[in-house]
């Protein structure tokens, strides 16, 4: 089995990079990436527990891309997470991040909801901060109940507290991943679009912009819709690749492990991420 998409407390996660190689190294993984958003906080800490382990370990990214329709988030893999060009980027993809994270906290204060810097940080730690901690924080102060009420409520796209953030282009995404040594990869595609046709159009202009693979086999999709991505892989010839997501207590119903991978595929992504730095191989 084998995972190249999961979250630690350098993001959203709830584990720490060191306990998510343990734990991928327990679950029977022979090859796991750590794929936090916008950060590569936690790669030295995972590959080294990687390392300890006996584990074939990735240094990763998620990436979400400005684009017209839906989202997309781009992976990278096997990145070399020292890569200067690539820190600068991520630099102005928090910084953007944080000038959002104000703007959400005013516009919530000014709804009349009371709720202070401290309280959210407080929530974060280290972490990155993001509308998952806002959400916390709104439920602590027992404005909702639940996190799925707070984006509905506040926090969602299009409710009256959401603000919008800097994102890089998609093809500004790729180029900064293979500067920085990395694969490619189009993350959970159908948040893109869900219509067959329309996705396979996106998916075609990204490979034209340099997408090297998408994911197929992820644990939230269907084997029918599994199916379905890897027609369009297929047809595209882009490689398809695996992730759960994994974000431990955060996404409770994630489980460590992508579907079943067929053991080509998974040579494949093998021979891909040979290449690249950022990976360690036991
Ligand atoms: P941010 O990156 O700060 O915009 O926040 C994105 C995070 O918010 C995601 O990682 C999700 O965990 C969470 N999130 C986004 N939309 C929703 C939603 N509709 N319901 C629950 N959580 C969401
Ligand atoms: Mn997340
Ligand atoms: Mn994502
Ligand atoms: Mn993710």
């Amino acid at each position: 089995m084998i995972d190249l998409h999961t979250h630690s407390t350098a993001s959203d996660g709830s584990d720490s990079p060191e306990a998510l190689a343990a734990m991928g190294k327990a679950a029977g993984l022979a090859l796991m990436a750590l794929t936090d958003h916008d950060n590569t906080d936690g790669t030295a800490g995972f590959l080294a527990a990687c390392r300890r382990e006996g584990l074939c370990g990735v240094a990763g990214i998620e990436l979400s891309a400005e684009v017209a329709e839906g989202s997309l988030h781009i992976l990278g893999l096997g990145i070399d997470a020292a890569s200067e060009p690539l820190q600068e980027n991520l630099t102005r993809v928090i910084e953007g991040r944080e000038w959002r994270n104000a703007q959400m906290l005013e516009r919530l204060n000014e709804l009349g909801l009371e709720l202070t810097w401290a309280e959210i940080a407080d929530l974060a730690g280290q972490d990155l901060i993001s509308r998952a901690h806002f959400a916390l924080a709104l439920i602590n102060r027992g404005y909702v109940s639940t996190v799925a009420e707070a984006f509905e409520l506040y926090l969602g796209k299009g409710a009256p507290a959401y603000v919008d953030r800097f994102r890089f282009y998609p093809e500004e995404c790729i180029r900064m991943i293979h500067e920085a040594g990395g694969i490619a990869v189009a993350a959970h595609p159908f948040s893109w679009a869900q219509d067959r046709n329309i996705l396979a159009e996106n998916l075609e202009a990204l490979k034209e912009k340099g997408i090297d693979g998408m994911e197929v086999y992820y644990s939230a999709y269907s084997l029918e819709e599994r199916l379905d991505l890897l027609r369009i892989a297929a047809r595209l010839n882009l490689q398809p690749f695996a992730g759960s997501d994994y974000h431990g207590e955060a996404k409770a119903e994630i489980a460590l492990g992508a579907p079943e991978t067929p053991p080509e595929t998974e040579a494949a992504i093998r021979r891909l991420l040979q290449q690249c730095p950022g990976t360690v191989w036991s």
